[in-house]
């Protein structure tokens, strides 16, 4: 989205347009962002053999995963449910990396029965795949570096106190467990949770992984995960993927010199793809100043963005309606029975009730977190795709919400 003559625009549509013909709260996604970050991402690695696995839980339309396949991407599913719509979508099962935690080991029999390259984070899990099919499917392992990326725990996952893969201190236990399987171990994974400031805690990692390797004679490829940085305000710092491109690629270089042959490089963005192709249009309900504030409240809350009130993320917010009067101090909320704050204390070009806002970086974990919460309808989503504005998800309505419920007769 794009501030031109005092019109906000996406593709050169006028975003005041796209919010009368599908209605508020609206999610609209432009697709041309999207294909420029995954071109900057293979533009980064382009000396390397980079396969980008799109994290496909930070927003699984499927219509946005079918943009992902046609530039090439290939996709990385948590659950048996993503799997399910990759497949629809049309990835070929060989491209689905599927990287569960805590999930049944029927789960897993699922995914291999479907074909897909099964990712293993736990040494149960990893003795009952080798139990049942020994060296005749490929797996990768994930492993627990136990850095810490970013400041935020609950968005890190490569710490102690983390649920997520197997610990590097495990290593001779998970070797044993291979060796006496026969387990064919064809990638090594990492993923240290998102927002990882820079290109040296990646490097970290990947020493770490490097060193690791040698124990592994099978490997295809070694995936590094994602933790891209993108920026939610002015002044962020985000990840230069040039720089890590640099770096990364010729450490990765060195390190398949070492191993005696050329490996595939693996990532998988979600937020670096999807975040700020997204925004989140809301329209103002009402003003209501307080002793304490001027909240500015919308047609829309928690339960369609999550982020603000589970992450404490930052969001910015504009006036689309109103782009070019002065700016005052709003807090904007939701209409959710709840205290569900979409940004304290920011300064926005003068709000009027009936305006339009956008609230930005909403492409990821945006929808995909959304629920029904109060009974509200989860938003319709748009796609921006050559220039034209297309419903890639519709409103819902009361049958949606209606749907699975079970009316008891009580009389
Ligand atoms: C969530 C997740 C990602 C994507 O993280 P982003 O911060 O959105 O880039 C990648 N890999 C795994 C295994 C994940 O769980």
């Amino acid at each position: 989205m794009e501030l031109k003559n005092n019109v906000y625009k996406i593709q050169g549509l006028n975003v005041k347009d796209i919010a009368r013909k599908f209605g508020t709260p609206l999610y609209v996604y432009d697709a041309d962002k999207i294909v420029s970050q995954l071109q900057s991402l293979k533009n980064a690695f382009s000396e390397q053999n980079i396969r980008i696995k799109y994290a496909a839980k930070a927003l699984t339309n499927i219509s946005i995963l079918k943009l992902m396949k046609k530039h090439g991407a290939g996709v990385d599913v948590v659950s048996a449910q993503e799997a399910d719509i990759a497949l629809a979508a049309g990835f070929e099962p060989q491209h689905i990396l599927f990287t569960p935690n805590c999930v049944s080991f029927e789960e897993i029999q699922e995914a291999v029965d479907k074909g897909l390259m099964i990712n293993i984070d736990n040494i149960s899990i990893l003795e009952q795949f080798g139990h049942k099919y020994h060296d005749k499917v490929p797996c990768c392992v994930r492993l627990n570096p136990h850095i810490m990326a970013g400041g935020n725990t609950k968005i890190s996952t490569g710490h102690v106190d983390s649920k997520f893969g197997i610990s590097i201190y495990q290593l001779p236990h998970l070797l044993r467990v291979i060796k006496s399987n026969n387990i064919n171990v064809t990638g090594l994974h990492m993923h240290t949770g998102s927002d990882i400031l820079d290109a040296e805690v990646f490097l970290k990692m990947a020493e770490i992984l490097f060193g690791l390797a040698q124990d592994f004679p099978n490997l295809q490829f070694i995936d590094f995960g994602s933790g891209f940085k993108v920026g939610y305000k002015e002044g962020d710092i985000t990840t230069n993927v040039y720089d890590l491109g640099m770096k990364l690629g010729k450490a990765f270089d060195n390190f398949c010199n070492a191993y005696g042959r050329k490996l595939e490089m693996w990532f998988e963005p979600g937020k670096y793809l999807v975040s700020e192709a997204g925004v989140l249009l809301v329209k103002v309900n009402v003003i209501k100043t307080t002793p304490a504030t001027a909240f500015v409240g919308v047609d829309s809350g928690m339960n369609h963005l999550m982020r603000p009130m589970m992450y404490d993320a930052y969001h910015e917010i504009v006036n689309i309606s109103n782009p070019n009067s002065i700016q005052r101090v709003y807090t904007v909320v939701g209409y959710i029975c709840e205290t569900d704050t979409f940004g304290w204390d920011r300064k926005i070009h003068e709000v009027r009730e009936g305006d339009l806002l956008a609230i930005k970086n909403a492409g990821a974990y945006g929808f995909s977190m959304a629920s029904n919460y109060n009974s509200r309808y989860r938003p319709a989503e748009v796609l921006v795709y050559n220039g034209e504005a297309h419903l890639i998800r519709e409103r819902e309505n009361m049958e949606d919400i209606l749907r699975k419920q079970v009316v008891l007769d009580l009389d």
